[in-house]
């Protein structure tokens, strides 16, 4: 059946949501990336996961690539359809279904967005804690690419807060993983198989989400540091000592300037700072603030500077969401390739200094900032607009990738692999289990139609 055809039989259930309107194939082309864009030949917007198991079914009878989308911000070149078909867009999917707050859990619909959520949950003394710096992404797709962001740090990841998923298959058929229970021995772990799975296994449509009790007291502070090694070190040793911090974020000297730029943050010098925030009960976190300010000064940090009151909180944290849009402001012109990596934090110190000195030495501007806690850490390449600008960019990207695999790390600590990273699964993973990787592919989306062109780099 040629695609027209395919377009034809869906729209008899899709209507006009099913659309090969030029502008919003355009729209759906390609995320928030650097990757060639490639058109969709038609998007489907999904409202029910009944629509996603006919329009399954269609596609795997007549072998049409469907590339899911929740709202397009991954980094990798995710959603860009490298090979056409049917982008299926699920952000009209959005409702919370269910909130239990005696188990504190909640089903939502993959197109909820985290911030819809949140809003959501605001009288019920919960909240959902995985934050990435972009609040308008979806469950869903935070499910698919294993998200995580500055709460990762005390509250875990996706893969920590995701319980159960309803999922289309590739040939339609529907399947749920997991379930309410916060633990089960029962078969394999299929939930944590989905989650990460960036789309090319099947479509998540509903999500079972673990909640989190909205903490008594919350304090924001912020420590400057003559040195990017002292701050690092700090964080290195907050750790280590096992201060349960809520946000550890670290900003750069060129990252801060950019955000004191952006931002209007008022009583910052351009040097490399800490953002923390601490949760817990009033004698709780005053208690965390004093050990970590008194590990900061003995790292010859500069003071610890608060943030007590919600709106002065709110203004450091959406600062430092911002970080991304700051950076692109500081280089008029410039497109931005955020990196991701992740080492061991043990190894956190030479993996950022050895950055540094890659970024120095490619003459590239590349703010540094980073979920460190965690041992995760971003540059924000700017991409000069020269016609080598790109290949210097991907240059400097692949270098500090090299070095965090050599350290014993991951070439992704919440971005994923899109297009963007295929090349460095083999190194991280090795060989023999990318074979059991592709296996599972193989088994699941017999016919290739989910997401091609993504994870595997063949
Ligand atoms: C300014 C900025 C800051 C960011 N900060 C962070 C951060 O701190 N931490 C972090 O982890 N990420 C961050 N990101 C990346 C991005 O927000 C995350 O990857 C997010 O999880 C993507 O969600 P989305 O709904 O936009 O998914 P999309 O971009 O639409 O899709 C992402 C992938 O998931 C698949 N997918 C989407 N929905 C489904 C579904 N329902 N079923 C199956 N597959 C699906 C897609 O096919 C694709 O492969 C940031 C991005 C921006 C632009």
């Amino acid at each position: 059946m040629p695609i027209e055809s395919l377009i034809a039989a869906a729209r008899d259930f899709l209507g006009d949501r099913l659309t090969t309107n030029a502008a919003l194939r355009d729209h759906h082309s390609h995320g928030q990336d650097t990757q060639p864009p490639v058109l969709p030949d038609a998007v489907a917007f999904i409202e029910t996961t009944e629509e996603a198991c006919k329009l399954m079914a269609l596609c795997h009878a007549e072998h049409v690539p469907v590339v899911p989308w929740g709202a397009g911000t991954s980094l990798e070149g995710h959603v860009t359809p490298v090979r056409g078909g049917i982008t299926l867009d699920l952000s009209r999917m959005n409702r919370v279904l269910d909130v239990s707050q005696a188990d504190m859990d909640c089903r939502v619909e993959a197109g909820v967005t985290q911030e819809q959520l949140n809003a959501h949950l605001r009288d019920t003394g919960l909240f959902f804690p995985v934050d990435p710096g972009t609040s308008v992404c979806t469950i869903g797709g935070m499910s698919a690419t294993r998200a995580s962001g500055t709460n990762a740090v005390r509250y875990g990841t996706m893969r920590e807060n995701v319980m159960g998923l309803t999922v289309v298959m590739p040939d339609g058929r529907l399947i749920r993983t997991g379930g309410r229970v916060r633990k089960s021995a029962s078969g394999y772990d299929l939930t944590r198989l989905f989650v990460g799975s960036e789309g090319t296994l099947g479509v998540i449509t509903e999500i079972q989400l673990r909640l989190h009790g909205i903490p008594e007291a919350v304090s924001s502070a912020t420590c400057q540091f003559k040195t990017l090694r002292d701050a690092v070190e700090t964080v290195i040793a907050i750790m280590q000592v096992g201060i349960p911090v809520a946000r550890i974020e670290l900003l750069d000297e060129v990252q801060i300037a950019a955000c004191i730029a952006y931002s209007k943050l008022e009583g910052l010098a351009e040097l490399p700072t800490l953002f923390f925030e601490f949760h817990g009960t009033p004698a709780g976190v005053a208690e965390q603030a004093s050990q970590a300010e008194e590990i900061a000064l003995g790292n010859d940090g500069l003071g610890f500077a608060w943030a007590t009151e919600p709106a002065a909180r709110h203004k450091l944290w959406q600062a430092r969401h911002d970080a991304l849009w700051a950076c692109l402001a500081l280089k008029p012109g410039h497109k931005g390739i955020a990196t991701d990596a992740i080492v061991p934090i043990s190894l956190l110190t030479e993996a950022i200094l050895g950055a540094k000195e890659d970024i120095l030495a490619s003459g590239l501007t590349a703010p540094i900032v980073g979920h460190v806690g965690d041992g995760n850490f971003h540059t924000v390449i700017m991409v000069p607009p020269e016609p080598d600008g790109l290949a210097r960019a991907w240059e400097l990207d692949k270098k500090i990738v090299a070095r965090a695999l050599a350290l014993g790390g991951s070439c992704s600590g919440e971005h994923g692999v899109g297009i963007g990273k295929r090349e460095f699964l083999e190194q991280e993973h090795g060989a023999d289990t990318m074979t059991v990787m592709r296996a599972v592919k193989q088994a699941l989306d017999p016919r290739g139609i989910m997401n091609p062109g993504k994870i595997f780099l063949n």
